[in-house]
């Protein structure tokens, strides 16, 4: 049986001054292992729902919260977000705004510090970090002087560092070049795969995450519109009017289907397609 890591019964969250709610009625299980993405349109409460996952709603924004979330067993309405923080890492859009110190080693060593480690213990949490994620050559230099995907990597390690049993990540690679958002996405499935660490991102580029993601949460509006494993999702027409961009594998999957060919499966990448294309045709030649 895996353990049940976050629990949401009818969440809903309104901002204080605003006259509509960021999110409504979110009921959802997240379990260990699992590798979510969260997709949807602008302004449809990604964000939000995030910050629930955290603790920082209801802690820190003002406004009505109702329903009950629990992350790891604790109440998020009664738990101190720095408890929270020992079992949920979070990483935003723009490293720059979660990267605070003047070294990499600083940064790191920060949050190790805030769960009252010995100091023997972070020099050894230290270590392990720097030899997982190759931080050596860049352990001394500022955060401002590293690269946006370094820049992740290291807002990742430093998270990581506080051995987190979930890594949220609210649109990691929005502001990096395709080729350091594809180390990012598959420095995470590392995690996920070898650490066990459940992984929950918000992330617009479908095509970089379906194939990795073993669950798909599309938002509307505040809502939950879909939820499930991320091929049963993408294989629903009705997705395109909720404004997700499917990935090109599966736009040509649709295509094909309305000329009346019929793939056995939706193909997540090009290789998929090609192969479900080569299935078809070598089935017709005989
Ligand atoms: P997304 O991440 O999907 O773009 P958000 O969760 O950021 O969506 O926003 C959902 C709604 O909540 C939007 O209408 C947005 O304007 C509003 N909102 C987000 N953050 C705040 C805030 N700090 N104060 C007031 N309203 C907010
Ligand atoms: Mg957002």
């Amino acid at each position: 049986m895996t353990d049940l890591l976050i629990y949401l019964d009818k969440v809903s969250f309104k901002y204080r001054g605003s006259p509509d709610y960021a999110i409504k009625d979110i009921s959802l299980k997240i379990f260990e292992g699992e590798f979510i993405l969260i997709a949807g349109p602008s302004g449809c409460g990604k964000t939000t729902l995030c910050r629930v996952f955290n603790g920082l709603i209801p802690n820190f924004y003002e406004g009505v919260f109702e329903g009950k979330a629990l992350v790891c067993g604790h109440d998020v309405a009664k738990t101190p977000t720095h408890i929270l923080a020992k079992y949920v890492g979070m990483v935003f859009q723009e490293p720059e705004n979660q990267l605070f110190f003047s070294t990499v080693e600083k940064e790191i060593v920060f949050g190790l510090e805030n769960l009252c480690l010995s100091r023997q213990e972070i020099s050894r949490r230290l270590k392990e970090i720097v030899d997982y994620f190759n931080l050596h050559s860049i352990l001394n230099k500022a955060p401002f002087e590293l690269s946006g995907g370094e820049q992740q990597k290291v807002a990742i390690a430093a998270c990581i560092a506080m051995r987190p049993r979930i890594l949220v990540l609210d649109e990691p690679t929005a502001n990096l070049d395709p080729v350091s958002a594809k180390e990012v996405i598959s420095l995470l499935q590392k995690l996920n795969k070898k650490l066990k660490i459940t992984i929950i991102i918000v992330e617009h580029r479908l095509e970089l995450i379906a194939p990795i993601a073993t669950r798909l949460i599309v938002m509307h509006k505040g809502r939950i519109a879909f939820d499930g494993p991320v091929r049963e999702i993408l294989a629903n027409r009705d997705i395109e009017k909720y404004g997700i961009a499917v990935p090109v594998s599966v736009e040509l999957y649709n295509k094909l289907y309305d000329k009346g060919i019929k793939l056995d499966k939706v193909p997540l990448t090009p290789q998929e397609l090609r192969e479900e294309i080569m299935g078809v045709l070598n089935a017709e030649s005989y």
